[in-house]
């Protein structure tokens, strides 16, 4: 990674002070958290221009994140769909997913604040174990936000947090879902922002959290470019494609390409929680994005096999891209996804999370349908291994079986 700030005039830029995507983003929130957003802005900031932070990030990311994960070529999925599939490995990441990358960049600038305390929200629990994750490696308080719900769907992650020495506070207000989860921990970020810092798990949320997340991302999309490059002779992938709840693992693999290739860049939602696809512009969560609502600007509550893509909204900087025309934004339904949770497994050897799975469910639909030209190069972000979906899985097949 260079220590050069990102150019602005770049399609996936620094979005400046008012943290705009074209019409999307910004800093929707009450004037209490406009200092603690702001103080975090300027830390980060000053943070990604300094040499130093970069090598004590990357450093970490290799010795304990396990960095750089390998880019994987399909000889028998390939065969199978008649393209060539390439996966980006973040499944080998530590915690078994592209989440550690963040939440280290994030726990390393909190450091840098002088912060001692870490919170998170989290619905599936996936961010939760991340944040806990960096909490212990550094010897920091974190105290989790989960909906109620949610802490009786993800009892092992719960049990996982509080191994890793974290607080979870399950949270009964509204739909006790992560919606709920996010409002408690702004509050909570305000009411003790001299101590804490909010670890917020994706790329959504108030200016500078897109933006940030993403570039604490962008390593894997620097990495995979080179590593497309090397194996494809100089060439880069004909498509690139992430699954996108938040949408932050899409957001990391897409700033590697999309200045510096002419590779398609595609999404891929849940069908059940498709904020792009299915969504209409709206402010939640201090942003103004996609988002999942009612006529009367209710929010939806998302649905979907994979819990992580659980989100009614997308980030920000995802509703520009797709308004620019840079990247695509599809959806696979909760089928599609299963059928190829098992078409991974059996023809690679790898289990995806369910996430993940619904990147490969759609490129397996696309060369069904020729959308995906017959030999052309797909290199898909596989987010996070499926370890902790095998039962889940077992009991749907089991279901209809
Ligand atoms: C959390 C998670 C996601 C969804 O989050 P994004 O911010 O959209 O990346 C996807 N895949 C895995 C494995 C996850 O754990």
């Amino acid at each position: 990674m260079t220590a050069e700030p990102t150019p602005a005039s770049s399609i996936m830029g620094d979005p400046g002070p008012t943290g705009r995507f074209g019409g999307f983003g910004g800093r929707f929130v009450p004037e209490s958290l406009v200092p603690a957003c702001m103080e975090l802005e300027v830390a980060f900031r000053s943070a990604w221009a300094d040499p130093a932070f970069h090598t004590e990030l990357d450093g970490i990311l290799h010795h304990y994140g396990g960095r750089p994960t390998p880019v994987t070529e399909c000889a028998r999925l390939s065969e199978e769909l008649g393209v060539r599939v390439l996966l980006k490995r973040e499944d080998l990441a530590h915690t078994g997913s592209h989440k550690i990358n963040n939440v280290i960049g994030q726990s390393l600038l909190a450091r840098r604040m002088g912060k001692t305390r870490l919170i998170a929200e989290t619905g599936a629990g996936q961010h939760g174990v991340a944040t806990a994750t960096a909490a212990a490696l550094f010897g920091m308080e974190c105290v989790v936000y989960m909906g109620e719900v949610d802490t009786r769907r993800q009892e092992l992650n719960v049990f996982r947090m509080e191994l890793l020495g974290a607080e979870v506070r399950p949270i009964s207000s509204g739909s006790r879902t992560l919606k709920d989860a996010v409002n408690e921990a702004l509050r909570e970020w305000v009411a003790s922002v001299g101590v804490t810092h909010y670890c917020l798990g994706s790329v959504m949320g108030p200016h500078p959290y897109p933006w940030m997340v993403r570039e604490f991302q962008r390593v894997i999309g620097e990495e995979a470019r080179d590593q497309c490059r090397a194996i494809l002779d100089g060439s880069d992938p004909d498509v690139v494609v992430a699954c996108a709840g938040g949408g932050s693992n899409a957001a990391g693999i897409f700033a590697g390409f999309a200045d510096a290739t002419s590779s398609r860049l595609v999404g891929v939602e849940a069908a059940g929680g498709a904020a792009l696809t299915g969504g209409i512009p709206g402010i939640l969560h201090g942003m103004h994005s996609a988002l999942i609502q009612d006529e009367a600007g209710q929010i939806l509550e998302a649905s979907s096999i994979s819990a992580g893509l659980d989100y009614p909204g997308i980030g920000p900087e995802h509703a520009h891209l797709a308004e620019l025309g840079r990247a695509h934004y599809v959806s696979a339904d909760d089928e599609e996804v299963l059928e190829a949770f098992q078409l991974l497994a059996r023809t690679e050897g790898i289990i995806p999370a369910l996430e993940s799975a619904h990147a490969i469910a759609w490129v397996a639909a696309a060369a069904g349908r020729s959308e995906l030209v017959r030999g052309s190069t797909v290199l898909v972000n596989l987010s996070g291994r499926g370890d902790k979906d095998v039962a889940q899985v077992r009991d749907l097949l089991r279901g209809r079986a």
